[in-house]
């Protein structure tokens, strides 16, 4: 993926100054203006870089003042704004909260396994012939310790968390588990993800 990435400056500050004088004409009347380089990604602040600049102008004959004491001594009255981190920020927030989804997702598959209910479907990862195949159980019943489930139609080469459109479970196809194995095949990372309360569109309620 290609980066549009580069740098711009900002003004992050703009005042005038009756307290110096003008070196060339002596007025007591500068325009001091604050800059700060920024990196941008689209446009799009990420990150302030190097030092504040500063320019210094008289108000009354328009010439630049260009001592540098007097231009550090303003660098130093302003900070880089908070919106110059903007593209930063949205990454942490992005980070946070996939972070906070998959744990969650994480908690929910103990919970859901832990007191499976009819309905629930397990995202299994299954090792067969040297390679790994995924497919999809779905609880048809709950019966004290046992848990009867049907198996997907199909088998998936790689990971999935949805279902094909051809797709369904076999009723015929039925399987039995202890919730002591659910528990250990959730364990084992076998089971990968449980899925409950989803909509008629995702097609777990396929059953043929
Ligand atoms: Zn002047």
């Amino acid at each position: 993926m290609i980066v549009f990435s580069g740098r711009k400056v900002a003004k992050i500050k703009e005042f005038t100054d009756h307290t110096q004088s003008c070196t060339s004409c002596k007025a007591f009347d500068l325009k001091v203006k604050v800059f700060r380089q920024y990196r941008h990604i689209y446009f799009i602040p990420f990150l302030p870089v190097g030092e504040n600049a500063v320019d210094i102008r008289c108000n009354v004959c328009q010439a630049p003042v260009l001592t540098e004491s007097l231009k550090k001594e303003y660098a130093k009255t302003a900070r880089a704004p908070v919106y110059l981190y903007s593209m930063l920020i949205l990454l942490v927030l992005l980070l946070t909260w996939i972070g906070y989804g998959i744990n969650k997702d994480g908690k929910d598959s103990i919970l859901f396994v832990a007191n499976p209910k009819v309905g629930d479907v397990y995202i299994v990862k299954d090792y067969q012939k040297a390679s790994s195949v995924w497919y999809f159980l779905r609880a048809a019943s709950v019966a004290g310790d046992t848990v009867l489930v049907y198996h997907s139609h199909l088998q998936y080469a790689g990971y999935v968390n949805t279902f094909n459109s051809d797709d369904y479970f076999v009723k015929s196809e039925q399987l039995y588990y202890t919730k002591k194995e659910l528990k250990q095949m959730l364990e084992k990372g076998e089971i990968n993800g449980v899925k409950r309360d989803y909509g008629d569109y995702e097609g777990f309620n396929r059953l043929k």
